[in-house]
């Protein structure tokens, strides 16, 4: 199964689902209507982040014009050859040489690795050994190519490792951001950098994906990755297993389309070595810290990540624009970057990533709709979306605030309320933060955010009645109550600038 030539892509198409050849998304031959389907969202959002993955490393385009002659129109057939010719030998995922981010060779020193089932490859579904509750540990047992490609990718990209010695991505556990387009190709260009544009990885002398030339360094200067080597790096040694090819068609379990070949299990190897310092990575934000060391301040740079299962929103800040919190910076990826630099349309911001603990995973985070974003938040601003960021701002401040009136304390006893309270904050005040985000009206911005802080302030009564209801019949605790009831009020009537909130 080769990504370059096959049909791979599985896809909903006028309500049948099938896969489709990259060649028939970029040269126009499908759908408008086209979509990613999988039974898995973070499935979804790795094919597709595979897709432009593979444009940005084969089909970079030179410069502005060039990425624009490519949004506005497909590529013809003979161009799409001509680009992917160099690199046809390198996207096979059965290759007897170059197999798709696998190791050819798996070796251990002391016995021969065990082969473990596919199942392993999708974060969150739990290891052969574990107990589990929800999820069997026979759940997934074989899966189509497309879908084993598309796992391989998203193992190596974005989940933790393995666990026991084994390494992580390059960005340890991402957010990772896109910008939707209004089809699948217009998808895929919106988050494609021109070569021009800087900040892009150049190592030319170093651009082969690890299964072409492995690593072998124990050391490596990040600045000496290229672009598709980078987009593509393989932390673990894996091979899959030989292809089973059935007597009949099968269902596969995850994109559900017949398939008459299909994976069952793969061995794997740790190996060690040490990237030294951050690979600029065009599809995550990043954090930027200024540790002291003992000469001079250093600054150190990671992938920014999701820590907690807090609504999307609270990440725009980094995500969609540049914000110091503490001692910190966080900066947008490129690509998003990029789109705002050059358009003044609404946007659609995609966000996926994994909560996790090290090699275990606590969430998925894998928006299934996109957050749309008014244009508005950036115009007639010097520093773009700098209104946007003292709203949000706001409302965290806000929740903060929340939070410390939640604990109610009464002599030596104190009840925590604030996790059910901010639990429902988050809950009951998403859909408006997400309308005021895609709504906005330029001439109307401040009566808009006073409208929704109004809203917020009288979600928020409502909660801090309902957390405390059962207490509030208990007289030792009502008088504290009642205190922190009004310096709620106090601070509902700073969020809406008023002097004497009732
Ligand atoms: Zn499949």
């Amino acid at each position: 199964m080769n990504l370059l030539l096959d049909k791979w892509i599985p896809v909903i198409e006028k309500q049948i689902l099938k896969r489709i050849s990259l060649q028939d998304v970029l040269c126009g031959k499908c759908d408008d209507d086209v979509t990613i389907t999988l039974s898995r969202d973070d499935m979804e959002f790795a094919a597709l982040q595979l897709i432009i993955s593979i444009c940005q490393s084969i089909f970079l385009p030179e410069n502005e014009n060039e990425l624009k002659q490519r949004i506005d129109n497909p590529i013809s057939e003979a161009e799409y050859q001509k680009f992917i010719t160099p690199y046809k030998e390198w996207f096979d995922l059965f290759h007897n040489k170059y197999p798709f981010m696998q190791a050819i060779e798996v070796h251990t020193v002391k016995k021969e690795p065990i082969s473990i089932s596919i199942q392993n490859i999708l974060p969150g579904l739990p290891a052969e050994t574990s107990h589990v509750f929800f999820n069997s540990a026979k759940e997934v047992e074989k899966i189509c190519p497309s879908c084993t490609a598309i796992a391989l990718f998203n193992q190596a990209a974005n989940a933790p490792s393995f666990g026991g010695g084994f390494k992580y991505g390059l960005r340890n556990v991402p957010i990772t951001a896109f910008i939707q387009g209004d089809n699948l190709r217009a998808t895929i260009w919106n988050n494609i950098l021109p070569k021009d544009f800087g900040n892009l990885p150049q190592a030319q002398d170093n651009n082969e994906p690890v299964w072409v030339k492995p690593i072998t360094d124990s050391k490596i200067d990040p600045s000496q990755i290229g672009l598709l080597r980078g987009l593509f790096w393989q932390p673990a040694k894996i091979k899959l297993s030989d292809k089973i090819v059935m007597d009949k068609k099968n269902t596969c379990m995850l994109c559900g389309i017949e398939t008459d070949t299909m994976v069952a299990s793969f061995i794997r190897k740790q190996f060690n070595f040490e990237v030294e310092g951050y690979w600029n990575h065009p599809h995550s934000s990043k954090i930027i810290t200024l540790k002291k060391k003992k000469e001079k301040p250093e600054s150190v740079i990671s992938a920014m990540p999701f820590n907690n299962s807090n609504p999307t929103w609270t990440y725009l800040p980094g995500l969609l624009y540049q914000v110091e919190i503490n001692a910190e910076s966080r900066e947008p990826a490129a690509t998003i970057r990029h789109y705002y630099d050059n358009n003044d349309k609404a946007y659609k911001l995609m966000v996926g990533g994994y909560v996790n603990k090290q090699a275990k995973i606590k969430n998925r985070r894998h928006d299934t709709r996109p957050i749309s974003i008014s244009p508005i938040w950036k115009s007639k601003s010097e520093n773009p979306f700098s209104s946007l960021g003292d709203t949000l701002k706001e409302v965290k401040q806000f929740v903060e605030k929340l939070k410390s009136v939640c604990i109610i304390k009464c002599g030596e006893n104190k009840i925590n309320l604030k996790k059910r309270a901010i639990e429902l904050f988050y809950q009951r005040t998403e859909s408006d933060i997400y309308n005021i985000i895609k709504n906005v009206h330029l001439k109307k911005k401040d009566e808009e955010k006073r409208e929704l802080f109004k809203e917020i302030s009288k979600i928020t009564k409502k909660i801090f009645q309902e957390v405390t209801f059962t207490y509030r019949h208990k007289p030792e605790y009502l008088v504290e109550i009642l205190n922190n009831e009004h310096k709620l009020n106090k601070n509902i009537g700073k969020l809406l600038k008023e002097e004497n909130p009732k």
